[in-house]
């Protein structure tokens, strides 16, 4: 069993506190780790390592900071396997798609802000009399806090823009992943990277999480996790005046037009479902579909999700491994019952996988599960349940179409359907989310602004937007003779 101490100044410490909290597989339901539980002093002492670095770290130049940007990737790109397995044990993600999704993204992270960043021109503007010159400095200790879905893959997502900007980082992973952070730390270590850039402080959020909101020598927060969450974390930041960046949760919607091609549609609300067991916040948990089509296309789709296999994460073949915890699967179960009270039917699924190819009954095992006839006010229809559940729900015109997509305090992201692109364009305008997929789903150029609308989030992440929020932007006005 590992155990997994804070990374501060480039060491392992245990925290101050001497409590730690234990971390399990939830395919097994067994404990791989125990972690530090820190407190309000291992924040400070890792704040003390992120400043005292902070002035070698922002006056290397932008080309030598990019240049470690490129040596952390060919050292993570080296333990890609390592990264995939370590993802896959902690959370019970099959095996393909830690390797597939997270290893693969994590690496890509650094090599793309890396590559972005070398094209990035300084901003010049010209009057008659005088030249502004745009200048980016860098904000200074940052604080990154991360859930336990895509763990490394988000965490590194935020990690590489804040380093290439200059500014030196403390980052509290999840308390339910706390191992692929870990990893990443000591890939640090071996490629000698600088001493106290990156800093990590494992532990609970109201713990170690509200000590970095609170902290007053970190200027920025950059949270991924539940919208409940990200309103303790602005209530907390926004007096003291921090940058802030809140990814949040989503519900959202699957549209599928009468004109779609039924087949890719019905494969593609499949995989927008259910990936990852629907635990990845732009999963399309409602499907939206016309009432003409709505009996084929069902048909369709049963086939597909039928067809999904179940079980365990270290199997090749697996698609679908298990929820993040029991706690969390008797959560997701609590909004089964929940929707056969609100008038729900379960077309399939609703039951945990026994035979999970592990002969474990202790596995958070799920099979995916469709629910149809719901009200589309209902709270099953409403509410971010996070796993392998979705709604489905037919409309008879597309306003009703788009009133419903609407119909969430959510506006993270959803895909449309559709034979015919400028229909599909124009009707993607009327939803209110940050990201439309229109025939795809999940296919991202990590140029584009990442982000969601009410309270799926404020901000926006990806290339330009990633360097704004990391980096205070200084306009130096030079009068001409
Ligand atoms: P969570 O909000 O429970 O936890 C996220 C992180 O916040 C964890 O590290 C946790 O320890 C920490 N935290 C908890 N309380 C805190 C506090 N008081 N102060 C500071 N930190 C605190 O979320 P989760 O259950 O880990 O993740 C699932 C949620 O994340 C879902 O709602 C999902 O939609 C969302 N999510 C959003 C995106 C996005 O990009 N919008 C991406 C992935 C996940």
């Amino acid at each position: 069993m590992q155990v997994i101490e804070n990374f501060i100044n480039g060491e392992f410490i245990t925290s101050n506190s001497g409590k730690y909290i234990d971390d399990f597989n939830p395919a097994t339901g067994k404990q791989i780790a125990k972690i530090s539980s820190s407190n309000h002093k291992d924040v400070n002492d890792a704040v003390g390592a992120a400043k005292s670095a902070l002035p070698y770290w922002s006056s290397l130049t932008l080309d030598e900071r990019i240049e470690w940007l490129d040596t952390i990737a060919d050292a993570l790109d080296a333990r890609k396997e390592e990264i995939a397995k370590t993802e896959s044990m902690d959370t019970g993600k099959p095996i393909s798609v830690a390797r597939n999704i997270d290893a693969t993204r994590s690496v890509t992270n650094f090599r793309f802000f890396s590559e972005f960043t070398k094209q990035q021109e300084m901003m010049q503007f010209e009057m008659k009399d005088a030249t502004n010159y745009v200048h980016r400095k860098p904000v200074g200790v940052v604080g990154l806090i991360t859930p336990w879905n895509l763990p490394l893959y988000l965490l590194t997502w935020k990690i590489a823009p804040a380093l290439v900007m200059g500014n030196t980082i403390i980052a509290k992973p999840s308390e339910l992943t706390p191992l692929t952070a870990n990893l990443f730390a000591q890939v640090l270590v071996d490629i000698n990277f600088p001493k106290g850039v990156f800093n990590i402080v494992h532990g609970l959020g109201p713990d170690a999480g509200q000590a970095i909101l609170e902290h007053p020598d970190i200027g920025a927060i950059s949270f991924t996790g539940g919208t409940q969450t990200g309103r303790i974390v602005a209530r907390t930041a926004a007096p003291l005046f921090k940058k802030l960046s809140l990814e949040l949760g989503g519900k959202n919607a699957t549209i599928i037009l009468k004109d779609a091609d039924l087949k890719k549609a019905a494969k593609g609300a499949a995989r927008a479902g259910f990936t990852n067991s629907g635990q990845v916040c732009l999963c399309g948990s409602r499907i939206l579909v016309d009432s003409s089509i709505a009996k084929e296309f069902t048909k369709l789709l049963l086939k597909e999700v039928e067809a999904m296999k179940v079980g365990d994460p270290t199997d090749e073949s697996t698609e679908i491994g298990c929820l993040i915890s029991m706690e969390h699967l008797e959560k997701v179960e609590s909004y089964i019952e929940l929707s056969k009270q609100e008038g729900g039917r379960i077309l399939t699924g609703g039951k945990r996988v026994k035979d999970n190819g592990r002969q474990n009954v202790n596995g958070a095992f799920l099979e995916p599960t469709i629910i149809a006839d719901l009200d589309i006010n209902s709270r099953t229809a409403t509410e971010e349940i996070f796993g392998p559940v979705v709604t489905l729900h037919t409309f008879d015109n597309e306003q009703q179409a788009i009133q419903m997509a609407n119909n969430t305090e959510y506006g993270l992201a959803g895909s449309v359907w559709t034979t015919d692109l400028v229909r599909g364009k124009s009707f993607a305008k009327q939803i209110d989310t940050g990201i439309v997929w229109i025939n795809t789903w999940l296919h991202r150029d990590l140029r584009t602004p990442f982000g969601g609308v009410k309270n799926s989030g404020v901000g926006r992440e990806g290339g330009q937007w990633s360097l704004s929020f990391f980096s205070e932007m200084t306009n130096i006005c030079v009068k001409h003779d």
